[in-house]
């Protein structure tokens, strides 16, 4: 969290004051740092330098078009999930040419949107997929590129609900039938079957579970070149959350002599540690032992991860006081969402904390609003972005209004 730092006591991002942000832009509110951003995209490019991968970042990580723009101005292309995505990747003018589509259930819809935007490659999940982009590309008279997603059967990855390379999870084709198909490809005219690709789930701290991976896909991609098939791109999807040189060098070997283009699909890798999201205390319920629930003005439908997948996330005062500098109180920190659910520490030592205290969740940056609901009518947060000593509304608070914007009423009658 290099740049989230206490200067005298005060909680900074970059060179601004957190407690004057909360009290501008109010609260909740997503915080990121810019300079944070960055540094990550710098040294995950400096990590692969040796072979000049395409870094896609994951949108779905965090799609707002100040975070996807400050990435793409840095080179990045984008790995999207839907047409919901492609729109926000055009409003910015990202390079059509450096994204990439995943996702197992895309609409004819999505697919006629990608292709007529020219994207890199259309990341296909099932045979039938295929057989649906070839021919929506005869319909609209295109030969299109896509990849395989290869489902490698591995267990990669935190909470089971973020391991997406099991065999038995919905993504990704088996590799007996990643073979059948690229040995049929004329039976897809349309299509310049050309990648594989694989993504083997979220927060992977070890880099084994990619080097197993990769092994099989080599192995692939060998036998498929015995036959004269050529692999251009091998996008080996994002999921990793270690030093990325740590991450580089356990893989570079098994990579370097290979023709295809690597591609990365980072999201948590880039955004988590970039952002912050500030709460305030409103209330606190003092339990049996000295137990202490705090009630803060953030909720589940605001932040989702600790109440969906128990995440972890560090609480930190904005500004750190005597009283509040040492964590000895048994604590919940929980919003105001009717859940039992709505939590985000539970049974933690913290810091004594006082109403209008503002505290700060941490990596909060990667999925985070972009998992952001309206749930109990609530608002969804606004989102700051910070540059130096500068703080810019990336995203304006909700209204009420914005609650009810497409509803209707139904007259008697309909
Ligand atoms: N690529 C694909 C296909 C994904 O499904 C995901 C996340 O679900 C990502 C990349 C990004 O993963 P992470 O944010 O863990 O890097």
């Amino acid at each position: 969290m290099s740049n989230f730092k206490y200067k005298r006591n005060q909680l900074y991002c970059e060179d601004v004051q957190l407690k004057e942000v909360a009290e501008s832009a109010g609260t909740p509110l997503y915080i990121y740092s810019e300079q944070s951003l960055i540094d990550k995209y710098k040294e995950l490019k400096q990590a692969f330098a040796f072979v000049k991968p395409l870094i896609c970042y994951s949108v779905k990580a965090n799609s707002n078009l100040a975070i996807c723009s400050i990435l793409t101005k840095q080179g990045a292309g984008l790995d999207i999930v839907s047409g919901g995505e492609l729109y926000r990747a055009t409003k910015i003018k990202a390079n059509c040419k450096k994204i990439v589509f995943a996702g197992v259930g895309k609409t004819e819809q999505e697919i006629k949107q990608a292709i007529k935007a020219n994207i890199l490659l259309i990341n296909a999940e099932s045979k039938q997929e295929v057989e649906r982009i070839d021919e929506i590309a005869d319909k609209l008279g295109k030969r299109v590129q896509i990849g395989l997603r290869l489902n490698p059967n591995i267990s990669a990855g935190g909470h089971g609900y973020i391991q997406t390379a099991k065999e038995e999870n919905k993504f990704g084709i088996s590799l007996q039938e990643i073979k059948e198909i690229f040995l049929q490809k004329e039976k897809f005219p349309h299509l310049d079957i050309c990648g594989i690709h694989f993504h083997l789930g979220s927060q992977i701290t070890h880099p084994q579970p990619f080097v197993k991976a990769l092994k099989k896909t080599i192995s692939l991609i060998q036998q498929l070149g015995n036959k004269q098939i050529k692999i251009s791109y091998l996008d080996i999807g994002g999921g990793f959350f270690q030093p990325p040189l740590q991450f580089a060098q356990a893989i570079l070997p098994l990579i370097k002599n290979l023709k295809a283009k690597l591609i990365l699909e980072p999201g948590r890798y880039l955004t988590a540690g970039s952002g912050i999201l500030l709460t305030k205390v409103l209330y606190i319920k003092e339990r049996k032992q000295g137990k202490k629930i705090v009630i803060v003005d953030a909720g589940m439908n605001d932040f989702l991860r600790p109440s969906l997948y128990d995440a972890h996330h560090e609480i930190l005062p904005v500004i750190r006081t005597p009283n509040n500098e040492h964590r000895t109180t048994n604590t919940d920190i929980v919003g105001p969402v009717c859940e039992s659910g709505d939590f985000f520490a539970k049974d933690r030592k913290l810091a004594l904390f006082k109403n209008g205290d503002f505290l700060a969740v941490l990596d909060t940056g990667a999925y985070g609003f972009s998992m952001a609901s309206n749930y109990n009518s609530r608002l969804r947060p606004a989102e700051v972005l910070i540059k130096g000593n500068k703080f810019f509304l990336v995203r304006e608070r909700e209204e009420y209004k914005d609650l009810i914007r497409r509803e209707k009423i139904l007259t008697d009658g309909g």
